[in-house]
């Protein structure tokens, strides 16, 4: 039984009023707040266990390495890696996929060469492979999706040509919500010999990913949004394609001997880890996704189910609210528009104005929005502390906001 008063009861900061009002967090696309076994994480990292890693030979050092290590494993677990030597550590998803876009898919492809992208990327997934095109002459194939939001596998798989050097998709929107299906994606691209990138900055926080079931050769997961610290996240990347990856950026952790005419490379994964890394951060996201482990992941993702059908089943009686995305298996986030041309940015004023925190803009997925000849949106999102009577404070707040602007 998922208890959501406990849960609740674990995030400080839901406790808190905005404007005089109880806070109701639906900025969770965006950011995710942090429980408090984070925030002890992050408080003991500093406090008491604090060190640089991999490095010294000191006690502090061997406990911050042996953490910070550790993560590795349960990253591994929360993805059903096979081994952890397959997951590189980074500051999110950002970071993730501009390794990918330097490290593995520039030095193979040439003018003319070509990616496929769904229409619905973020900005993440989208500007590193601006750069191939601009920098290389590479060819950027959109793949749109239907009027429900829903990306059909096999229009990804047909646009797959003799030119194709990857595939790059969301496993969900941060904007519709809409779920991917990224295993029927990764089955057509791998008899067609394509490798896939899959983005799993929004999927990994509300179902559980199982990255050998998908098929998939990248998968990029953030650790800000997993209820963990901003500057951490992960990058899963299928051994074969590690081996093919070279470094992304130079210096400290990922060299083994430097002379002053050569250098050779520590062993992968840490051949992808230049630098003094997000330490503490990154243990404290090991310390979310074991947290979330706990909860159980289909438990999260049922309780974030009936959230969703709650809120579809309340805003089926606002019949002037436009909503953007309307796929079956949608998550909980919801993007809209009142109509009568309130502007989102006036909306979500409102709602603040009502304790209720929600982004307002076209975020960081430009493409999408003009898809969908769309300007600003408000967007919802739903995390696992969420509840139905939050659907209902916001269905109110939006009443509201519908009376003023009308
Ligand atoms: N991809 C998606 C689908 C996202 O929603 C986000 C963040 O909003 C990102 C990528 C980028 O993540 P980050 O800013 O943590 O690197």
């Amino acid at each position: 039984m998922y208890d959501v008063a406990d849960v609740r009861a674990q995030f400080p900061i839901l406790s808190r009023e905005i404007n005089g009002k109880p806070l109701v967090y639906l900025d969770n696309g965006a950011s995710a707040q942090k429980p408090q076994v984070v925030l002890d994480a992050i408080t003991r990292g500093y406090a008491e266990e604090y060190s640089n890693v991999h490095r010294g030979l000191h006690t502090l050092s061997s406990i911050s390495t042996e953490r910070y290590e550790g993560t590795r494993d349960v990253v591994r677990r929360f993805l059903n890696a096979p081994s952890q030597d397959e997951i590189v550590f980074n500051t999110g998803t950002t970071e993730g996929i501009n390794m990918i876009a330097y490290g593995w898919a520039m030095p193979r492809m040439e003018p003319g060469d070509e990616i496929v992208l769904s229409i619905m990327e973020h900005h993440a997934n989208i500007v590193p492979w601006h750069f191939l095109r601009e920098r290389q002459g590479v060819k950027i194939k959109w793949v749109d999706v239907d009027a429900k939001g829903d990306l059909d596998p096999q229009a990804v798989i047909d646009a797959i040509g003799p030119k194709t050097k990857l595939v790059a998709v969301t496993h969900m929107s941060n904007v519709l919500g809409t779920v991917v299906d990224v295993k029927a994606i990764c089955e057509g691209a791998r008899e067609k010999g394509v490798p896939v990138l899959v983005d799993g900055s929004q999927a990994a926080v509300h179902m559980p990913v199982d990255v050998q079931e998908i098929g998939c050769d990248f998968y990029a997961i953030t650790g800000h949004k997993l209820y963990g610290p901003s500057g951490s996240g992960a990058i899963f990347v299928k051994k074969a394609r590690m081996a093919e990856m070279r470094p992304f950026m130079g210096g400290g952790d990922m060299i083994d001997q430097v002379t002053r005419d050569t250098v050779t490379w520590n062993a992968p994964p840490m051949k992808f880890e230049a630098g003094t890394p997000s330490i503490v951060s990154t243990i404290g996201m090991g310390v979310a996704l074991d947290w979330m482990l706990e909860l159980g992941l289909d438990n999260i993702a049922a309780h974030e189910r009936r959230l969703r059908d709650r809120a579809i089943e309340r805003f089926k009686g606002l019949n002037w609210l436009n909503l953007q995305g309307q796929s079956e298996g949608k998550g909980a986030i919801f993007s809209f528009t009142i109509e009568g041309g309130a502007h989102a940015h006036d909306i979500s004023t409102v709602l603040d104005k009502k304790g209720i925190a929600v982004r307002a803009g076209t975020h960081c997925a430009m493409p999408l929005m003009e898809h969908l000849g769309t300007g600003a949106t408000c967007r919802a999102s739903f995390g696992l502390y969420n509840t139905e009577a939050e659907v209902d404070r916001l269905v109110e707040a939006l009443e509201l906001c519908h009376e003023l602007f009308a």
